[in-house]
């Protein structure tokens, strides 16, 4: 009997819990596996809080349905017929910028109607058609790509604020290559943005023309899903699914390797284990790792997060005149907003919010605003609603309000990560059994995260497979 303990139930531990566990009975492997989770709850950034009636999300609202991996985990969790896509109106996203929201276009059309890039702006952006390829294998940060490619107004008004919605990131410190790497690839495959898109709205024609649900061009691809208690019955549905110990409220304080793993653990006691895979955040697997391997933990160390505050807020619906029909807005910097962007939670998803009501979810902070963690839950309250005014015209205040922190919300994939995260890798190949997985290395969405799961629980079956 092989012991496998894995460190984090957010989904990538218990993803990768899981797939363990089934991969092992569909191998007939010996494995007993125990999962430690420091807090009381499961789920990690993934919590669906009901309150008031309103469903609160405190990280995500949801998953792409464009990319298999979670899909195919529901499937197997048999929680595929609970599934809910995001309505028409998630098709429908907003930019504030120069006092008034401009709608994303989505066709050819619809950008030369629009006014939220200056003719300039748009001419630069076309003449992307024009700008050769990237030759070398420079790691070039997502400003400098936005820059070369698309021109400053583009960078500044469209992928800046894109960044900050998805990474809560600073383009002139991001990767391109590890936060966007199909960014990169087509510009490869196809010589340019532009010309990729040409070719895939060709594409998405043909399959809206036979009958198929085709995400909108404003949006990154694939239709928002969630459920409708909201996406922690994902990792609910895990924990449920999962056959070994779940141990919450113990965290893992250090680790230790002699003839196997020798974990210490919150509560005093001590638990060995044959292969240990860590799916807890960076920064707290850096800690862990101080005794055992002082250079993979200084590597680790040096992976950035940033925070983020949620803010909620619920509404009579009659009592605002605002058009609430679409995903939500996101922010350009120069705007000089608190807030990163709000999202229309209550108009993509039903049972957001109770009857009559409506909920607005704001995002504060981020690499390029961290100081928003510093405030109070009075400040933030007041800025967001300053924001909600300014932009949307919304000057009552909100019958429900919750505020929701993240210290360290979102790994920040800087210039060079892709090079850490090989570095880290090769430190730990003198390690045996030991792996890394979790939103810090490969991709920090939810289907990156469990796909990211799965190739490590084979890797893990492998490994014990061979000893
Ligand atoms: C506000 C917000 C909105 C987001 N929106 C979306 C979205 O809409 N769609 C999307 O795809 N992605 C979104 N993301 C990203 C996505 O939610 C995360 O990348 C993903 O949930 C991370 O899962 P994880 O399991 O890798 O890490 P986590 O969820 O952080 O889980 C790590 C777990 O490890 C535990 N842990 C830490 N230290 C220890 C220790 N010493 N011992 C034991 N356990 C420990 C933690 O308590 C935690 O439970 C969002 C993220 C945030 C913050």
């Amino acid at each position: 009997m092989t012991k496998v303990v894995v460190i984090g139930a957010g989904v990538s531990g218990l993803a990768t819990a899981y797939a363990l566990e089934q991969g092992a009975a569909a191998e007939n492997i010996d494995l007993e596996v125990t999962v430690l989770e420091k807090q009381s709850r499961c789920g990690g950034k993934i919590w669906s809080r009901h309150e008031d009636g309103y469903l609160c999300e405190w990280g995500p609202n949801g998953f792409l349905d464009n990319k298999p991996a979670t899909l195919e985990l529901c499937n197997g969790l048999s929680i595929s017929d609970h599934l809910l896509r995001s309505n028409d109106n998630a098709r429908k996203r907003f930019v504030f910028s120069d006092n008034q929201l401009h709608k994303l276009p989505e066709n050819g059309g619809q950008f030369f109607a629009s006014k939220l890039l200056s003719w300039p702006g748009k001419l630069r952006l076309i003449g992307e058609l024009l700008v050769a390829a990237k030759k070398d294998e420079k790691d070039e940060t997502l400003a400098e790509f936005g820059r070369r490619r698309l021109g400053v107004e583009a960078l500044d008004k469209l992928i800046a604020p894109m960044a900050g919605g998805i990474f809560a990131g600073d383009p002139e410190t991001m990767s391109v290559k590890s936060c966007f790497p199909r960014i990169a690839e087509l510009e490869q495959q196809y010589g340019g943005l532009l010309k990729a898109m040409i070719k895939m709205a060709r594409q998405k024609r043909a399959e809206r023309k036979a009958g198929k649900q085709v995400a909108s061009a404003a949006g990154p691809g694939g239709v928002l899903t969630s459920f409708n208690d909201g996406i922690q019955q994902l990792t609910d549905a895990l924990a449920l699914a999962i056959n070994g110990e779940i141990k919450s409220g113990i965290g893992v304080d250090s680790i230790e390797y002699f003839d196997d793993y020798l974990l210490g653990l919150s509560d005093g006691s001590l638990l060995n284990a044959d292969v240990v895979v860590s799916a807890a955040p960076a920064n707290a697997t850096a800690s862990m790792f101080k005794k055992l391997h002082k250079g993979a933990s200084s590597l680790l160390e040096g992976i950035p997060y940033a925070p983020m505050n949620v803010v909620c807020l619920g509404y009579d619906k009659e009592q605002l005149s605002c058009n609430l029909d679409g995903f939500g807005y996101l922010i350009p910097r120069k705007e000089g907003c608190s807030v990163l962007g709000t999202l229309w939670d209550s108009s993509i998803f039903p049972f957001r919010a109770p009857q009559g009501k409506v909920m607005l979810r704001s995002m504060m902070g981020g690499a390029t605003r961290p100081q928003a963690a510093d405030l109070s839950d009075d400040q933030v309250q007041i800025l967001v609603q300053a924001d909600l005014e300014r932009i949307m015209g919304i000057s009552i205040d909100p019958e429900f309000v919750r505020i929701f922190r993240h210290q360290h919300a979102i790994p920040q994939y800087i210039r060079g990560h892709a090079d850490l995260v090989k570095q880290v890798r090769n430190e730990l190949l003198t390690l045996p059994g030991l792996f890394l997985t979790g939103n810090a290395y490969d991709g920090i969405g939810l289907n990156d995260c469990v796909n990211n799961a799965n190739n490590t629980a084979q890797q893990v079956l492998n490994y014990v497979a061979k000893k």
